[in-house]
């Protein structure tokens, strides 16, 4: 198996078919403006910290080398692109700034990286790693984000914790500092390094991925970020996107109604069923207010007839036979196989690492059965 980058793991995370369309499959994503200008703006920041020794480049070092590679792909009119090609001059200013004022020669700048967890290979470019004066690392890594990130962003991210796991393996020494360098206002966001837990349960994720590749588990998630650049081969969105209907089929399912017309038959009817459905409840309280006002059990039409009755459904209370049964030690035999009880013990911490997962790993489907939803598209539009 090649080796995996946090960009195909976190790419799987969120759909595993659009992974496999794109790293697998070898389709290409359309060119987007903010790829462009996110990497015009790292590679500045790599060429001004990758000087041999200081001082780094001047500012107009550094903008002439930014307007020699500016890319200008994804950008959707000229206005656009020469809007961000000046914001981007303005940010890159700010930054030539603060870090000549405070320069010092990191221990690594866009490093490659390669290491193995157990048999799976994981690699990467680190933007910048730092020595600190304690002798420890700190890692960044530039983003071009609009938001600034919270403190929430920093302790959840995937990335960073990946990196520390490389970094540590690479130089032998500790991370002190992780940060999110948040280009647009020139803000580190940093916290602290990732512990023992943290590190164990990304190693642990990688290797779920990759055994989910290995595996040929290819299903797709729809995701915030839908519909992706392969519309056309996802099942949630290929019928809107491909004529399905001019493809030969070898039997007619849809009995010669087409789809939009079934779709649109299915939620016409079900309007109607819950409309009736609300008019029966209604007919349904009279009967029971009029049985119960003038005390029947069964009321007569022309041709049916209609019983009343109180139907009483008993239970037991559960802290009452808990009384009764636990001093017998007959608890234990009434309590079911809870299913969401499960589910929580995997993710309780105070349960041993080894079974939760090894929990996890008996998890599997036990029943499927079709279903449908409906939404409206024009509300959502
Ligand atoms: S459109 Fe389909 S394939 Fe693409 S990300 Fe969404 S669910 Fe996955």
């Amino acid at each position: 198996m090649k080796p995996l980058s946090y960009t195909q793991i976190s790419l799987y995370q969120s759909c595993p078919l659009c992974y496999k369309l794109q790293y697998i499959d070898g389709l290409k994503p359309k060119d987007r403006w903010y790829f462009s200008f996110g990497n015009t703006m790292h590679t500045c920041a790599e060429h001004f910290f990758q000087v041999r020794v200081p001082p780094p480049p001047s500012l107009e070092e550094l903008l002439r080398f930014y307007e020699q590679n500016w890319l200008s792909a994804g950008y959707e009119s000229a206005e656009e692109e020469a809007r961000y090609r000046a914001y981007g001059r303005e940010i890159l200013a700010k930054f030539w700034e603060i870090h000549t004022a405070a320069f010092r020669m990191p221990i690594a700048v866009e490093r490659r990286f390669h290491i193995d967890i157990e048999e799976v290979k994981l690699t990467g470019y680190i933007d910048r790693v730092d020595k600190l004066d304690s002798g420890r690392l700190s890692i960044v890594d530039y983003k071009t984000d609009k938001e600034l990130f919270t403190t929430e962003d920093l302790e959840k991210n995937l990335q960073l914790t990946l990196y520390q796991l490389a970094a540590e393996q690479i130089w032998q020494l500790p991370v002190e500092r992780l940060t999110l360098y948040h280009f647009r206002s020139n803000t580190p966001c940093s916290c602290g390094p990732r512990g023992e837990a943290q590190l164990d349960k990304a190693r642990h994720l990688v290797l779920e991925v990759a055994d989910g590749i290995t595996a040929g588990r290819f299903p797709a998630i729809e995701n915030q970020y839908c519909p992706c650049d392969f519309p056309e081969h996802c099942p949630y969105y290929r019928q809107q996107y491909v004529d399905i209907m001019a493809e030969p089929k070898p039997i007619d399912i849809l009995r010669g109604m087409g789809v939009d017309g079934a779709v649109e038959h299915y939620v016409s009817l079900q309007a109607q069923i819950k409309e009736l459905q609300s008019q029966l409840d209604d007919v349904k309280q009279m009967i029971i207010d009029f049985c119960q006002a003038e005390g029947l059990n069964r009321v007569y039409g022309k041709e049916h007839a209609i019983t009343y009755k109180m139907v009483e459904k008993a239970g037991f209370s559960q802290d009452e036979v808990r009384g009764l049964l636990e001093p017998d030690g007959l608890w234990n035999r009434v309590l079911s196989f809870d299913q969401s009880r499960l589910n929580q013990l995997i993710t309780d911490e105070t349960v041993a690492e080894d079974i939760r997962h090894k929990l996890k790993a008996l998890k599997q489907v036990i029943s499927a059965y079709p279903q449908l939803w409906v939404k409206r598209l024009v509300e959502e539009e």
